[in-house]
Parts: structure tokens; C-alpha cells; sequence
């Protein structure tokens, strides 16, 4: 949802989410008129998946969790992989099937789901279809991307290995936020509308080049790839009381003028959570979302390294380069045209 304010009229309102002053001045005089229609915007304030900037750190780092074998491999390619991190979330907006594959609703699952953690042809005689394409399949997408990765390693296919790596980066990374784990995932049922972006894009872009520390030890083999996957989602779940209730605590303790203030991005004046919020938010959640994308990173090499061992650790020297197709290259060209988007999306 965009909300850009020209001539001191409100005249457009859309998917993206953040709110654009073009003409700051007239958006003060306008202040009172739009008000309300702001924090209307709000609902989606920065709310995306995991934010680019997060996507980006994590399949980037991830790369420097590998052993030398492999990590010489995606080194070679880290500009692609680091890139592409965010593919599957510039693909929700081309293609309608790829929504589901970011998140799961527990609640209609219900939290047994956590317990019984279905395989996937369990899962599909156990739910409708329908239903899962509109509730969530992260888990199950996740863990079918590592046999076809398993499977682009086998056959060399060096285009394939690349793609499949940067989406399962991505999918790992929903995995580990708290809020795709949760149909109230931009706290829009408990009046908390922009949580979303707050916790997983705002609080990573303000700390973490400063503040997180990324440097994990090297990858492992996974020997339960299921359960690694199903104990994370469990994990992400287990948090979203206490990113919702530390939002609300502070929401409380400061003036609703306190919340929010403006910033230049690109030339253009946003509106995003102050800095005194966040800090605060930040400090409630102890180096929460921190934690989150450290395992993110940790799980995104292993599952890289562990997909590689299956194909019984193929010498990567023998890759070529990867050569676009024509449709390749139109698919990337349309996907480019999604760069300035980032959606409100589950
Ligand atoms: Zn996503």
C-alpha cells in the first residue's frame, strides 16, 4: 500500500508498502486531512518477507558457512546468489501459485500440526488443497526443494544448483520469522498493523551491520532434514506470543507522535517506525530477531551442503557457466521490474 501525497491531495493508494511524500510541504499542511488515511497505510508499514535488505545477508552469509570445496563454488556466484535472494518474493507478484510457499497459519492448521508435523503426501490427503494455497505450505515447500537440489547437483546442472540454492535461501529465511508462522502476521487482528515490517525489515536494517553478528561456524550435515525444518517453523512459532506482546507493551508507553518519524530514502521522504521505537523494541526482543537470522544463516549453508553430500559431493570444478536461455532472460527482465516492490505480503 503506497499513499502518495502530491499537490496536498491524497490520489493514489497502492500494493507497495511504504508511505511516499513527494512533496513534503504539502504534506505538512495536509498533515490533519491525511491523518488518518497514514496510519490507515500503516497496516502495512514496511511489511514485507524478511525485508530485501534480511534476504540478501542471509544467503550472502550463508555462503561463507560452506566447507572450501563448495564455498569456492558459490563465492564464484555470489552476486547471483545474494540477488536472487530475493526472487521468490518479486515472483509472489507474476505468479499467483508461488504466495503459499512463504509462510504457514498454524492457527488453521492448529498447533498439533507442530506435533503430528505431516509429511507432504500426508499433509495433502489430510487438508484440501485450496486450503493449503490459501493457509501456507512453507515447511513442505522447503524440504521438496532439497531433493530438487539434491538433483541439480547429481546432474551438474549449474543453472538449476544456482536457483534452487538462492529460493531455498529465501524459504529458509521465512521459515525463521516469527510471523509467518501466524495468520495475524502484520499483527492486523490485534491492532498492531506494521509489526510485519517492523520486526523482520526496520529493526535488521538499522542493526544489523552495527549490532548483529553473522559469523557462524562451518555448515553440518543434516541427517534428519524433516525435523531440522519442522523444529524451526516450531521455534518461530513458539515466539510469535512475544513478538506481538513487546510491540504491544511499548506501543503503550509512547505517544503515538513518538512512534513514527521521517526518513530519506532515495530522494524521497518515508515514513517509518522512529528510531527511539525501534530501540526500544529491539531491546525488548533480546537480540531476538538477531537469533532468528543467524539461524537462518546457519540453516541455509547447511541445507546447501547437505543437498550436495546426497549427490555424493560432486567436484564443482567441472561446472561451466550458467547460460540464460531467451525465455531465462525475459522471465529476469520481468522480475527486474519488481525491484522497487516490496510487498505486503503473508
Ligand atoms: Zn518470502
Amino acid at each position: 500500500m503506497t499513499i502518495i501525497l502530491k499537490n496536498k491531495k491524497l490520489f493514489s493508494i497502492s500494493r507497495k508498502e511504504d508511505i511516499i511524500v513527494e512533496n513534503f510541504t504539502a504534506m505538512k499542511k495536509s498533515f490533519k486531512f491525511a491523518q488518518k488515511s497514514i496510519f490507515c497505510a500503516l497496516l502495512c508499514l514496511l511489511c514485507t518477507s524478511w525485508g530485501f535488505y534480511a534476504h540478501r545477508e542471509i544467503n550472502k552469509m550463508a555462503v561463507f558457512t560452506l566447507p572450501p570445496e563448495l564455498m569456492f563454488f558459490y563465492k564464484k556466484h555470489l552476486d547471483f546468489i545474494t540477488e536472487k535472494a530475493v526472487s521468490p518474493d518479486k515472483r509472489r507478484y507474476i505468479i499467483s501459485r508461488e504466495a503459499p510457499k512463504h509462510y504457514l497459519d498454524v492457527e488453521y492448521y492448529t498447533d498439533s500440526i507442530l506435533i503430528k508435523r505431516p509429511d507432504w503426501r500426508q499433509a495433502s490427503v489430510l487438508y484440501p488443497q485450496d486450503s493449503m494455497q490459501a493457509h501456507g505450505m512453507l515447511p513442505w515447500n522447503l524440504i521438496r526443494l532439497t531433493y530438487y537440489l539434491k538433483e541439480a547437483f547429481l546432474q551438474q546442472d549449474v543453472k538449476a544448483i544456482l536457483k534452487l540454492s538462492a529460493d531455498m535461501g529465501h524459504y529458509t529465511g521465512d521459515l525463521h520469522v516469527p510471523l509467518h508462522t501466524t495468520r495475524n502476521y502484520n499483527g492486523q487482528l490485534t491492532g498492531q498493523h506494521g509489526i510485519h515490517g517492523l520486526w523482520e525489515s526496520r529493526l535488521p536494517e538499522l542493526y544489523a551491520a552495527s549490532r548483529y553478528d553473522f559469523y557462524q561456524g562451518r555448515a553440518d550435515y543434516i541427517q534428519d532434514i524433516h525435523k531440522v525444518v519442522w523444529d524451526a517453523l516450531t521455534e518461530s512459532r513458539n515466539a510469535v506470543d512475544s513478538v506481538l506482546m513487546f510491540e504491544r507493551t511499548i506501543h503503550n508507553v509512547f505517544r503515538e507522535d513518538k512512534i513514527y518519524s521521517y526518513e530519506d530514502r532515495n530522494g524521497k521522504t518515508v515514513l517509518v517506525y522512529s528510531a527511539a521505537y525501534c530501540e526500544a523494541y529491539h531491546k525488548a526482543l533480546h537480540h531476538m530477531v538477531e537469533r532468528r537470522m543467524r539461524a537462518a544463516i546457519k540453516m541455509t549453508g547447511d541445507l546447501w551442503y547437505t543437498c550436495w553430500v546426497n549427490a555424493g559431493s560432486p567436484d564443482l570444478k567441472l561446472l561451466g557457466e550458467p547460460l540464460l536461455t531467451e525465455q531465462e532472460i525475459k522471465e529476469d527482465e520481468k522480475e527486474r521490474l519488481q525491484d522497487g516492490v516490496e510487498g505486503c505480503v503473508h
